[in-house]
């Protein structure tokens, strides 16, 4: 019996198993407060940039095996903002902030759920 729908030498369908594969096709900062980011299936979503750099995932700000967040609120002042965004690979963002932070990596999915959390 052959298969109905046989592979493609070569390919894989590895991709097709994460039903998120969003990606951004447009990322703006709206004024000081706010980074706009159009998805690649036609939402958007919008920043509090200070939630942003709050909630950041990267070893200095949460520990690495308790999860728990080190980072405290206080020692971010409340003007921050990005002075630079740049894409990492073809999965997330990194944010050069303006209190001098800049090893936050931001996981398009992780940006993603984070529309939810603080909208
Ligand atoms: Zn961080």
């Amino acid at each position: 019996m052959l298969p109905a729908d046989p592979v493609a030498p070569g390919s894989t369908t590895l991709g097709r198993r994460m039903p998120d594969d969003v990606t951004p096709t447009d990322i703006r900062q709206q004024g000081r407060r706010q980074l706009g980011i159009t998805w690649s299936d036609g939402s958007e979503s919008s920043y509090d940039v200070r939630a942003l750099r709050l909630a950041c995932g990267c070893a200095q700000c949460v520990d690495e095996w308790t999860r728990e967040r080190t980072l405290d609120p206080a020692s971010v002042p409340e003007d921050v903002h990005p002075l630079s965004i740049q894409s990492v690979g073809r999965y997330a963002i990194q944010i050069n902030w303006s209190d001098g932070h800049s090893t936050g990596i931001y996981p398009y999915r992780r940006l993603r759920a984070l529309a939810e959390e603080l909208s």
